[in-house]
């Protein structure tokens, strides 16, 4: 008997429950769709790095199964067309895959659940979404509640890898997908796993004290690989709790936490998919923003004046990946400084990075814009000056990402508009007054506030 596994955001052999129940069912056959509806999104469209990323792990992922006797049949078109091609051509009957958590991943699970017979089963997760919950069935808004109630069932064990795979059909026909290495992004489940490996043996400890620091190697740089499960998070977590994360100050314990905010906002977007499009928190929703297309243009080429935003907005464009660190204070300037609509920042944010990832960029922005889940004051603005000499005290960030500014010694770097213009080297004066912005963006939030106040009372039955 034969069966099919969808080959979605679970790029691996390693714990891996479709690729396991698959197997367990039948001979299975694996199929990767290039769906054109998903590269034609508003997600992927523009982002060719993160695609390029992603088919070179498809290379890799072909390499690791021929290694055990089987092959990757990729294909282009709809996923329902394609799984119910490939499901006639080897007479499969039963398609297993990894259950998403976005609307279009959804979308595509009904459609195809309509052609052939499919098992979705836990594999983009640690756990399902939309099964932590509080006693009332309905889901968790603050993050810190979600973990305890997440920290209260045992993890399950990862799988083990499959030894040998049955071979895929003579005349099962794909098509070959050439892709360009991304720059300091190896795909593929070898590397994840190297950086799993090297990240919680040798530097996991030093993680609290580090994390914040992005002119240090602080943190994993595993987004990448997680997003498309070229490593497992479950795997990842299990790491974690095996180096000790009863220690809640200790590294492994402050690492699996960040884990679980990914968890979080999967959840969320599960169980609340309006907050991809809208704010999460009624209140604070049409907020007038200014949206100026030349401070846009600034911010997304990093020469906004600021150096400590400019670095951060200059790693992403160069590589695709920035320091989380960085990340909130150069959402933070767009939205409060610049009074920018958050979902302008949130869209270049999946076009340029490598884990671009709408639960995770829709949660990190709404949290910066004060309009999402757990709270977040919306009056606390990340003042990119003082976050620079705190987070990157020698300047070593900024001399990294910004070289008109390399000659700068020290935490002066951060305020270069007070040094001479020659050493300042072409480097662009500041786009905005700091304190006259936040005045400016107090008082638009709080008149949406009570615009949104008004028009509540006056629907009110
Ligand atoms: C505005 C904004 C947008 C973001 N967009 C994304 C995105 O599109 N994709 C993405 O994976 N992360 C996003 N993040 C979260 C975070 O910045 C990255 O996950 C992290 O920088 C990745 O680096 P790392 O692997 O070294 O992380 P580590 O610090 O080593 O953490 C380990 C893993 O935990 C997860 N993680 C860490 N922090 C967060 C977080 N705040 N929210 C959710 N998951 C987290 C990631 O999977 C990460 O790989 C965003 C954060 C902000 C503030």
């Amino acid at each position: 008997m034969n069966t099919i596994w969808w080959v979605r955001r679970d790029m691996r052999l390693h714990d891996n429950a479709a690729l396991h129940a698959a197997s367990r069912a039948g001979a299975l056959v694996p199929v990767f769709v290039l769906d054109e509806q998903v590269l034609r999104s508003r997600y992927h469209r523009n982002a060719t790095r993160r695609i390029e990323f992603m088919t070179d792990g498809l290379g890799a992922l072909d390499a690791e199964l021929r290694a055990l006797g089987s092959r990757l049949i990729i294909r282009e078109g709809r996923a329902d067309d394609v799984l119910s091609a490939v499901a006639a051509e080897v007479q499969a009957v039963e398609v297993f895959a990894a259950g998403d958590v976005t609307p279009f991943g959804r979308l595509q699970e009904a459609r195809v659940r309509r052609r052939v017979a499919l098992s979705l089963v836990t594999g983009i997760g640690i756990r399902p979404s939309g099964v932590v919950s509080k006693p009332d069935g309905s889901g968790y808004s603050v993050f810190g509640a979600f973990r305890r109630a997440w920290l209260s069932t045992p993890l399950p064990d990862p799988i083990a890898p499959p030894t040998q795979l049955p071979a895929v059909p003579d005349g099962i026909l794909g098509i070959d997908v050439v892709a360009a290495p991304v720059r300091g992004f190896p795909a593929g489940e070898t590397e994840a796993l190297r950086r799993l490996d090297e990240f919680t043996i040798e530097r996991i400890d030093g993680y609290p004290k580090e994390r914040d620091r992005p002119d240090l190697d602080s943190t994993a740089a595993l987004s990448p690989y997680l997003k498309f499960g070229m490593l497992s998070s479950r795997l990842a977590a299990k790491r974690a709790v095996e180096r000790g994360s009863e220690d809640e100050r200790g590294g492994a314990s402050r690492w699996l936490d960040e884990l679980l905010w990914r968890e979080f906002y999967m959840d969320v977007v599960y169980r609340r998919p309006e907050v991809l499009r809208e704010e999460f928190n009624p209140r604070l929703r049409r907020i007038h923003w200014v949206n100026a297309t030349d401070d846009i243009e600034a911010w997304k080429a990093g020469r906004t004046g600021f150096p400590f935003v400019d670095a951060g907005m200059r790693q992403l464009l160069h590589t695709g990946w920035m320091h989380n660190r960085a990340r909130m204070v150069t959402a933070s300037f767009l939205v409060k400084n610049l009074l920018c609509d958050w979902r302008i920042g949130e869209q270049w944010f999946m076009d340029q990075l490598l884990d671009g990832d709408p639960p995770s960029n829709n949660g990190g922005w709404q949290w910066v814009a004060g309009t999402g889940t757990d709270a977040a004051p919306y009056f606390r603005v990340f003042n990119p000056v003082l976050q620079g000499r705190r987070f990157d005290p020698t300047g070593e960030y900024v001399r990294r990402w910004v070289p008109e500014l390399a000659a700068i010694s020290g935490r002066d770097i951060h305020e270069p508009w007070k040094l001479s213009a020659e050493s300042r080297a072409g480097y662009p004066p500041p786009i905005v007054d700091i304190a006259e912005s936040r005045r400016r963006m107090m008082a638009a939030y709080a008149e949406a506030r009570s615009r949104n106040a008004a028009m509540q009372l006056a629907s009110a039955p």
